[in-house]
């Protein structure tokens, strides 16, 4: 089956998911959009208020951030995949339960076997949490790994990870956001390299 076809099989299974408990209050489910070709898959942690609303990932503030920081090293949103760890909004964006991950995750691993990209980009803790562990890594924390590339073979492709700060963290700590602006830059390199 095409690539456009499965992703749209498994975009109506999650939005149509009653798997975990995080379904009942979820206005949308939200399961990815982008580029089906990309060299880069991006990964957040969960929907937020205006991604439940609108059923699309990385709308709102910490989107708008995520926007900016892509301008500025000239990726284009429609250059990449977005995606999260649970397609559905936590209620009051709390954190993800482990078993709310592991009950969704199948549906991040398909969209990684189809669209098999070269750079997995995790955004925040809980992405880099699960595709580093997914991977055979031990996860650490994340002041200490982002901007840190890791090669590996993960379900069958061969992928560079590298786990970044979440751009909601950018947006009440300019620290977080020269970081994030750093590491986009190293990933600019390397997709530069491999376009
Ligand atoms: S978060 Fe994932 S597993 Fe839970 S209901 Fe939504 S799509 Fe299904």
């Amino acid at each position: 089956m095409p690539k456009p076809d499965l992703i749209q099989t498994l975009a109506t299974e999650i939005k149509t998911c009653h798997k975990c408990e995080l379904w009942k209050q979820r206005k949308n489910a939200v399961p990815g959009e982008g580029n089906l070709d990309a060299a880069a898959i991006l990964v957040g942690e969960a929907p937020g208020y205006w991604e439940d609303m609108k059923g699309q990932p990385f709308v709102g503030s910490a989107g708008k951030i995520l926007n900016e920081i892509l301008l500025k090293v000239e990726i284009s949103r429609s250059d990449v995949y977005i995606t999260n760890v649970v397609k559905c909004r936590p209620p009051r964006n709390r954190d993800p339960r482990t078993s709310e991950i592991e009950t969704c995750t199948p549906y991040l691993d398909r969209q990684i076997k189809i669209i098999k990209p070269k750079f997995i980009v995790t955004l925040g803790r809980h992405a880099a949490l699960y595709v580093l562990a997914r991977s055979g890594f031990k996860a650490e924390n994340l002041t200490k790994i982002h901007g840190r590339i890791y090669e590996t073979t993960l379900l069958g492709s061969e992928v560079s990870i590298i786990p970044l700060y979440h751009p909601a963290a950018a947006l009440y700590n300019p620290k977080y956001r020269d970081e994030l602006n750093k590491d986009f830059q190293l990933l600019k390199l390397r997709f530069g390299r491999l376009e």
